[in-house]
């Protein structure tokens, strides 16, 4: 309890603008709960639409000079960053496993997978190459170059506090971009303790700067719309997302949009049916299921339906659901109550089609927003469960007769981000990845996050990549110049 006090302590309450911590111009502040027991941890400032604004000032007053320091700076700013999160790894992992739910261990992991986007991007703030080329004609010279877009909007979601704000500030940072973070208000604390650490990293005062606010649409709204913000980064539901392009269309942003998934999981009949169970566990359960990427629908072929359900429903029944500091919690809370009503509605839809839960099916009794790991089986194709994001540890499962079946079922879906496939047959698992439409595939892999590649969806899952060489990009422009035959 000290040490949880202490932590709390050394979290900035204020809004970062300019470098300097300051509360919100209206005085307002707004409180952040913990899941896993309803209680408030700590009162931040709640942002407005003036500490909006000047919050982007700092950002354009920053951009030039910025944009001039040398790549090597810039990457070694990242470097020490990383040092420094890598250092504070308990620190940073009790803090979002308090406002976020999420076991201790998987926070440790996020930690680990958070902190590499400042490592990878250190790496690659050196390698914004261009090119120099001879014309076809043999005259003119082409000159092409990298520069930074200007002056960002990023805005992140509660299910993964460091990881999502990482993923963004690092390339944005490396391309020589000042930006504007707006977290989501049910998880800003990792990311106030986060600007912290890049400060005393040595990063220039306005580089970075961070608004809280419970109120999104309002407070960010105007910067949108800001002649002088040249990109915006979202992470976060389709809805929302849709919204915001077409805000970004007024003064044609740029933009990234991270969006919602619905996951396919296929298991063939040569599927290795251990190692499919144990992919399963991570995409169903890895963060309570609240990640775009959770497998959202269990596709598995007739003959080893009934031999996967009961294996994978057996192992889920395992899964102690408590708070996330319980070294034997293995599932914790949903982040809250709305959150938890929705998962059960999807539930009891299926239910009531004919799905039958093998286990769990019904919230937990008791203080916090917990939800029993729940195998579905038979559900109905008509379901909302295979159609919506469910966002919580349920996982329905349907069955398949051929590839061409499965094929048909794993895109029946408006969303395109990640798709899981088991089979042994190489050449099978090299065809699904040409035949489904997602923007990443986990060939008998349960998770596929990783800093050095690509993250980002098809159709409305999103647009542009987080992460590996494409990372940066979304934060350069591509400028041309012709030159004379010399
Ligand atoms: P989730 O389902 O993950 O909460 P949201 O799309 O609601 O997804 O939220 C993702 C992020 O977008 C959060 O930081 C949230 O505050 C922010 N957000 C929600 N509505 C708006 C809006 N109208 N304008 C800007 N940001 C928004």
């Amino acid at each position: 309890a000290d040490r949880i006090k202490t932590l709390l302590a050394s979290v900035p309450t204020g809004l970062l603008v300019g470098g300097e911590w300051r509360p919100a111009a209206s005085g307002k502040t707004l409180d952040v709960h913990n899941p896993a027991t309803g209680e408030v941890l700590l009162t931040i400032s709640d942002a407005g639409a003036d500490d909006a604004a000047a919050a982007l000032d700092a950002a354009v007053a920053a951009q030039e000079s910025w944009a001039a320091t040398a790549p090597r700076e810039r990457g070694e700013i990242l470097r020490r960053a990383f040092e420094a999160v890598t250092e504070r790894a308990d620190d940073f992992a009790l803090l979002m496993t308090l406002e976020m739910g999420k076991p201790l261990a998987e926070a440790r992991g996020e930690v680990a997978y958070g902190s590499e986007f400042l490592r990878w991007f250190s790496e690659e703030a050196v390698r914004a190459f261009g090119r120099y080329s001879v014309a076809p004609d043999g005259k003119s010279r082409l000159l092409v170059t990298k520069k930074p877009v200007g002056p960002c909007l990023l805005i992140t979601p509660w299910n993964f506090p460091l990881a999502m704000a990482t993923r963004k500030i690092a390339p944005a940072i490396a391309a020589g971009c000042t930006m504007v973070l707006k977290p989501a208000a049910l998880t800003p604390l990792t990311s106030q303790l986060f600007a912290a650490v890049m400060i005393e990293a040595g990063l220039p005062a306005g580089v970075l700067n961070v608004i809280t606010t419970s109120t999104a649409g309002a407070t960010t709204g105007g910067l949108v719309k800001d002649s002088r913000l040249r990109k915006l980064s979202f992470t976060g539901s389709t809805e929302v997302g849709q919204r915001l392009l077409a805000d970004a269309s007024h003064n044609v942003l740029r933009t990234s949009m991270e969006l919602g998934g619905n996951a396919p999981f296929v298991v063939f009949e040569d599927a290795d049916l251990d190692a499919a169970v144990a992919g399963a566990m991570i995409a169903k359960l890895r963060n309570m299921g609240e990640a775009c990427t959770a497998a959202n629908r269990f596709i598995v072929h007739e003959s080893v339906a009934e031999e996967f359900s009961s294996k994978f429903a057996a192992k889920v029944a395992e899964m102690t659901t408590g708070p996330g500091i319980e070294d034997s919690t293995k599932v914790g809370p949903l982040i809250d109550q709305k959150s938890r009503d929705k998962v059960h509605e999807l539930v009891s839809d299926a239910v009531s089609g004919g799905a039958v839960a093998l286990t769990g099916g019904a919230p937990v009794e008791g203080p916090g927003y917990f939800y029993q790991p729940t195998v579905l089986s038979n559900v109905p194709a008509n379901a909302r469960i295979l159609s919506e994001e469910i966002f919580g540890p349920v996982a329905p499962i349907v069955t398949f007769r051929d590839e061409a079946e499965a094929v048909r079922l794993a895109n029946n879906t408006e969303y395109g981000l990640v798709a899981y496939v088991f089979t042994q047959n190489l050449n099978r698992g090299l065809r699904m990845g040409e035949k489904l439409e997602t923007g990443m595939l986990g060939l008998n892999a349960g998770v596929v996050s990783n800093a050095a590649a690509p993250f980002g969806g098809v159709k409305q899952s999103g647009l542009g990549r987080e992460g590996g060489l494409e990372g940066i990009e979304e934060y350069l422009y591509t400028q041309y110049i012709g030159i004379a035959d010399p």
